[in-house]
């Protein structure tokens, strides 16, 4: 029985405050959404794989300067780029995942490549990168993952480190790229891919290439792609634990996904927020901060947009 898709994607949690937030670029936020829904779209019209899909998707998100993964990362505390990016497929619970990794064009792209050519789930350094060579991936040199945006991000967070003035502005620190997608044969899968956060150590790792807790897919209950405080994501386990919820206690996605993002994670001073569809096509997206870029179609509607 062929079912209706539905895809769901994030451009991460860290939306400027509305007061900074300039009519242009508000639109251009929008716009680079909706090109990304049609890029998912336009696979699952044709029955195409949620796994294409979320591909698809993230590699879009990833191309786009706006959002902080691929070309738009932002860079850790020493001025360089460390990505980290993960794919699940619903079917089978098959992962791939990289961390830490700079050069590579579309972090998604060797995340599927670890699932699809190695027996490993997570990689890190210089094998991650012999598996991209092997695989064709495209490299790109600094240049082509400069942003001003990301760079005066920097600057200003290193200042107010030096100057004891640091805060926990999301806006500043945030953003994550991710889509989740259920395919008209009633697969589910997820993506996820950032920068991490700005002025990171070099060598620290998200949540985003952690499966469980930025990146999860099982055809039984959901898929997740959260983008938020990495370190609180991983320490509640925060996309296993919508899954678990929905098995062992039977709780809806959409009860358990807001209970995690809106008590559990804003318990432990974390911000941010996730996407995730059930295996009846059910999308929630909730967050505990000022907004979320984010974006959603179903099979025969019209795809929708939002930041706040
Ligand atoms: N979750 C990402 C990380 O911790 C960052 C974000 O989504 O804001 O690397």
């Amino acid at each position: 029985m062929t079912k209706g898709f539905v895809l769901a994607i994030h451009g991460g949690a860290g939306v400027l405050p509305r007061a900074e937030m300039s009519p242009e670029r508000e639109a251009a936020c929008h716009a680079a959404l909706a090109r990304v829904l049609a890029a998912g779209e336009t696979v699952l019209a044709r029955d195409g794989t949620a796994l294409d899909a979320v591909t698809v998707a993230v590699e879009t998100l990833e191309n786009e300067p706006l959002f902080n993964a691929g070309r738009g990362a932002v860079f850790t505390r020493d001025g360089t780029h460390e990505m980290d990016a993960a794919i699940m497929d619903g079917r089978g619970r098959r992962a791939g995942a990289v961390a830490g990794i700079a050069g590579v064009r579309n972090p998604v792209h060797l995340a599927r490549a670890v699932m699809e050519r190695t027996d490993h789930v997570l990689m890190v350094g210089d094998g991650a990168l012999e598996i991209a060579r092997d695989a064709g991936l495209a490299f790109e040199d600094d240049a082509y993952f400069f942003t001003q945006d990301r760079w005066d991000s920097l600057q200003s967070t290193l200042k107010m480190q030096a100057d004891g003035t640091l805060d926990d502005d999301p806006a500043r620190r945030h953003g994550t790229v991710g889509a989740v997608a259920l395919d008209r044969a009633g697969n589910l899968a997820a993506a996820t891919s950032t920068g991490g956060m700005t002025a990171k150590r070099r060598g620290r790792i998200g949540d985003s290439p952690i499966i469980g807790a930025g990146t999860f897919a099982d055809d039984a209950t959901c898929a997740v792609s959260a983008t938020g405080d990495g370190e609180a994501y991983i320490r509640l386990s925060v996309a296993h634990e919508i899954d678990a919820r929905m098995r062992l206690a039977g709780q809806p996605m959409t009860e358990a996904a807001r209970q995690i993002i809106l008590n559990d994670l804003t318990a432990i001073g974390g911000s941010g927020g996730l996407i995730c569809i059930d295996r009846a096509g059910a999308v929630a997206m909730p967050f505990n901060c000022e907004g979320m870029y984010r974006g959603c179609v179903k099979d025969g509607d019209k795809p929708v947009t939002a930041i706040y």
